[in-house]
């Protein structure tokens, strides 16, 4: 019983060149580009800040009128 077991491996290399383009905005607050992520993939239309931290200065500025 021959058992060949002399098999090359043929590892092809494959290029996953999927580059997605992302969509961009620019934050409102800070002026800086930021693309999409996938957390925002349910509200992007409605994202106007790169960060959360972005989101509550810019608010602060923006609802002057909402203080209390
Ligand atoms: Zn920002």
């Amino acid at each position: 019983m021959i058992l060949n077991i002399s098999h090359t491996p043929h590892l092809q290399s494959i290029h996953v060149m999927k580059k997605q383009h992302l969509p961009e905005k620019i934050c409102i607050f800070c002026d800086r580009p930021f693309s999409w992520r996938k957390k925002w993939a349910r509200c992007w239309d409605e994202i106007k800040y790169c960060s959360e931290r972005c989101k509550r200065e810019g608010k602060k500025h923006q609802s002057l009128d909402d203080e209390q």
